[in-house]
């Protein structure tokens, strides 16, 4: 989401004439796009905006913006703690950059509500062949532990008209893969539900893969699991972040959802969709999570047998309710757990990966850079990522039938299939 921004920042200073630099020296703006969902992600922002504190003393007139959730979050204190700051931007108002700074410095817009204009704003995109777009904005849910609903406001969605154009527009420009982007993307309601936008998006003549993130456990729907199976560019992946196997302290996270109701849902996913890949995000360390608590997530996790995992440590974000409670859980034994549980993880992955070993999966090249003895490389439907052995360079944004070779923790590896 955050690094969609970035390329809509980008998007709207170039309508503006103003150029880009991969040069901090050469730069006259240098726009600082931040995420605030952990602690590590703030105290590195604040150690880069050190660093730029000495480029300023040689260059006085070079100004610096902090956009984005720290933005939001932290509002005005940041010109206090961070005196070489000019600006200081929340991601609702990311629309008014090219204003704020003509208006001079010293600048603070991080007001809650979304600005509507903000819904269409061209992006400059990393890729020429898979793009972001965001059909919903904010986020309802308030899980006790995360600071989004705060940083980021109320949902909004996106009308489905504006969504279908872009979508259309980046497939006739060529683009190969595109994933829709929400904090809870089943919760799209405009005149249609999510899975109605899918069905739509579908139609739009020459689309190849879509994919979407993130799904929340609790409201992702049979309509939705069956328009992944039935929908021809809708790719097998779900992601649906877990966060814990314990229903105690699924409850503390206030996530409404049980162990058994994740459960049921993954039964269903797995017995619809054939072929599909299922990741998820898990936390450790919550507040008052026990030993046991833990093992119930190892289980889970083994149980359910995903193909990927996202896991993290607790990181106490202030003004969350969770930041508030108690029985807050030890650094070091907060690290075993992570270790434990992403060992485990690796293990699945492996196996899980081994049985595609002889397969001939469609992969869409995304990488040809082979320098210093590198593979090209390529992601399949599913999301996994494959490196792959040819004689000849791929092109990047092709699709290519690779016979898988090897299957391992992080990746496959494979071959053009000969057919
Ligand atoms: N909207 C998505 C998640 C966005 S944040 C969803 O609900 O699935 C991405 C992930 O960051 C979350 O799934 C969670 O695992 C993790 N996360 C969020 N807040 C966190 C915190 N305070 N400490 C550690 N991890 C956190
Ligand atoms: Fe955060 Fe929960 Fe919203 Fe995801 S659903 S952004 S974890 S509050």
């Amino acid at each position: 989401m955050n690094e969609h921004d970035s390329e809509r920042i980008a998007g709207l200073l170039r309508a503006d004439n103003y150029t880009e630099t991969d040069i901090p020296k050469e730069a006259d703006l240098i726009i600082l796009n931040t995420c605030s969902i952990r602690q590590k992600a703030e105290q590195k922002v604040f150690s880069m905006i050190g660093r730029l504190k000495k480029l300023k003393h040689t260059r006085p007139d070079l100004k610096i913006m902090l956009a984005g959730c720290i933005a939001q979050h932290r509002g005005k204190s940041i010109f206090r703690r961070a005196p070489s700051i000019d600006y200081v931007v929340g991601p609702q108002n990311i629309n008014k950059i090219p204003d704020i700074i003509k208006n001079g410095a010293g600048q603070l817009l991080i007001a809650d509500n979304l600005d509507l204009k903000l819904l269409n704003l061209p992006a400059v995109r990393k890729d020429s062949f898979r793009a972001w777009v965001n059909i919903i904005y904010g986020c309802n849910n308030f899980c006790s532990y995360c600071i989004v609903p705060y940083t980021r406001g109320r949902e909004v969605s996106r009308p489905s008209d504006d969504i279908v154009n872009e979508v259309a527009g980046l497939v006739s420009d060529g683009y190969k893969e595109i994933t829709l982007l929400g904090q809870n993307v089943n919760s799209y309601s405009d005149s249609m539900s999510f899975a109605g936008l899918l069905k739509e998006l579908d139609k739009i003549k020459g689309i190849q893969r879509l994919r979407f993130m993130t799904s929340h456990p609790k409201d992702i729907s049979d309509e939705l699991i069956f328009a992944v199976r039935d929908l021809g560019s809708l790719c097998e992946h779900i992601h649906l972040p877990l966060q814990s196997g314990s229903t105690r302290i699924l409850n503390l996270m206030n996530r409404k959802y049980t162990r058994d109701d994740y459960m049921k849902k993954i039964e269903m996913i797995k017995n619809t969709i054939p072929g599909v890949s299922i990741t998820t995000d898990i936390i450790v360390g919550f507040p008052g999570e026990s030993d046991q608590d833990h093992k119930m997530t190892i289980q889970t996790i083994k149980d359910i047998g995903y193909d990927g995992m996202y896991a993290f440590k607790y990181s106490p974000r202030e003004g969350t309710k969770a930041a508030t409670l108690d029985d807050q859980v030890d650094e070091a034994i907060k690290e075993d757990r992570l270790d434990e549980l992403l060992v485990c993880q690796d293990l699945i992955t492996e196996n899980i990966n081994r049985r595609l070993e002889g397969s001939i999966l469609e992969v869409l090249v995304e990488s040809t850079d082979t320098i210093s003895g590198g593979f090209m490389t390529g992601r399949t439907r599913n999301n996994k990522i494959v490196t792959i052995a040819a004689d000849q360079k791929l092109e990047v944004g092709s699709f290519v039938d690779i016979e898988i070779t090897e299957g391992y923790r992080h990746n496959l590896k494979g071959k053009p299939a000969i057919r």
